[in-house]
């Protein structure tokens, strides 16, 4: 009936652990308890020597050879291919390239083209209010281009704004503040059964959850390279477009990479086909080798079980920390607001307070547990302030998730958090 919430049995689970290993992969500084992968993920220990090789073989030795004899070239498809293992996507089908605003803006744009080919009456991009930002901000810019108008709806109440008059549903798969997470299959069914094209954000998604864009017959897809896949600060993010469309329109960045042909040097653009063509221009080699290195840390799980073994455990992890939060959220007026139900689940447990979530946060921080923070609009039910924590499967022990419980009880029972040292906001929350 109750679960067993000691230390004991965390630290059992931890013994039983068949990823355990993987942690020895990461740096983590031995005094912190990071939980925080979600916004950028751990430095996987090959990385370090991966980029030195490049600067000072690659680069210092053999110069602008490496574009052929390193396959920097190549890259952003080589790299795709490893990240279409990990999304449910086939070879040459996905690129890494650019950042996530970028290709969102490549993939909307297409996606609004195509329909305003197919269906001009179709003027509408639906997305949740609560979607990550830059989302909106791509989905708005777009709009005042091309004379789309972006209608948003309370999270989870995306399927009844669905109608004739709606191009592109667009929405993020794992929200960032909450957690909770759509239904692939079921939502992308709706909405083509309404004529609508889907845009999927799988930012909290690409190696924090099992994804299947093929499966699941999604339309567009684009993700981040620095968060579940621990490419590093900036890393280039990827891009994945569903066959039946990836030849269909031009993507707007029509830069010389995504030419059929760029070093023929033709004054005419013409579109390379599939993938290839959601290039722009050239890619940051020491990011790009550096996101490579974190997929090959993250494709080591394939051998302990890969992403089944991962959602496992990051349910039951989530499922932990959960539990040991309920009587520290009853007690000090907190909320979890991330589902409770594992198919509505990410990887993360966020709690909502009214006020001080913030200054809670930055109490845990100096105790060396590293969520964050995200301000709300106040708007809605999901519109509180928010404390985040995400849980990594690859590197975290149970043991870590037993004692962030307990530093959140103490900064709660003690009122640490309410020292003016703690109420100080930074740049970046
Ligand atoms: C992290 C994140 C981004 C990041 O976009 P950048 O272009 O890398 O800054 C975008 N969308 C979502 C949903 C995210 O979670």
């Amino acid at each position: 009936m109750h679960p067993d919430l000691t230390l004991s049995h965390a630290q059992a689970l931890d013994a039983a652990d068949p990823l355990a290993s993987l942690r020895e992969q990461f740096h983590l500084p031995c005094d912190i308890i990071y939980l925080d992968g979600n916004s950028l993920g751990a430095s996987p220990k090959a990385t370090a020597a991966r980029v030195a090789h490049t600067l000072s073989h690659e680069w210092a030795k053999d110069l602008i050879g490496s574009w052929n004899t390193a396959g920097w070239f190549d890259m952003p498809l080589s790299v795709g291919d490893k990240i279409a293992r990990v999304i449910g996507a086939q070879p040459g089908q996905v690129v890494a390239a650019d950042t996530t605003s970028i290709n969102l803006f490549k993939v909307l744009s297409a996606a609004l083209m195509l329909q305003r080919e197919q269906a001009p009456q179709r003027t509408r991009i639906v997305s949740e209010r609560h979607n990550f930002p830059t989302d909106l901000y791509i989905a708005q810019g777009l709009c005042r281009e091309h004379g789309f108008t972006l209608t948003l709806v309370d999270d989870g109440e995306v399927l009844p704004a669905l109608g004739d008059d709606v191009a592109v549903l667009m929405l993020t798969h794992v929200n960032y503040r909450t957690g909770a997470m759509h239904d692939m299959a079921k939502t992308t069914a709706a909405a083509h059964a309404c004529g609508v094209l889907t845009v999927w954000d799988l930012a909290h998604s690409a190696g924090a959850v099992p994804v299947e864009l093929l499966a699941h017959d999604a339309d567009f897809a684009v993700g981040c390279g620095y968060k579940y896949l621990n490419g590093g600060p900036g890393a280039p993010a990827f891009a994945w477009v569903h066959p039946r469309h990836v030849d269909a329109v031009w993507q707007p960045l029509s830069g010389w990479w995504g030419h059929g042909a760029p070093f023929a040097f033709s004054p005419d653009y013409a579109p390379a086909q599939g993938i290839a063509r959601y290039q722009c221009g050239t890619q940051p080699m020491l990011s790009m080798v550096a996101l490579d290195e974190g997929i090959n840390t993250f494709l080591k799980a394939q051998d302990w079980g890969g992403m089944a073994a991962l959602r496992a455990k990051s349910l039951a992890m989530t499922d932990l920390f959960m539990a040991l939060v309920e009587p520290i959220a009853q007690a000090h007026d907190l909320t979890i607001v991330t589902p409770k139900q594992h198919e509505q689940r990410g990887s993360q447990v966020s709690i909502a307070k009214d006020t001080g979530a913030y200054a809670i946060v930055q109490a845990l921080i100096g105790r060396g547990v590293i969520g964050d923070f995200r301000a709300g609009d106040g708007s809605g039910r999901f519109g509180q302030d928010i404390m985040r924590f995400g849980f990594t499967p690859l590197y975290l022990r149970f043991e870590d998730v037993w004692h962030a419980a307990q530093h959140l009880q103490a900064v709660m029972d003690s009122g640490e958090w309410q020292h003016a040292r703690f109420q100080q906001r930074g740049a970046v929350t």
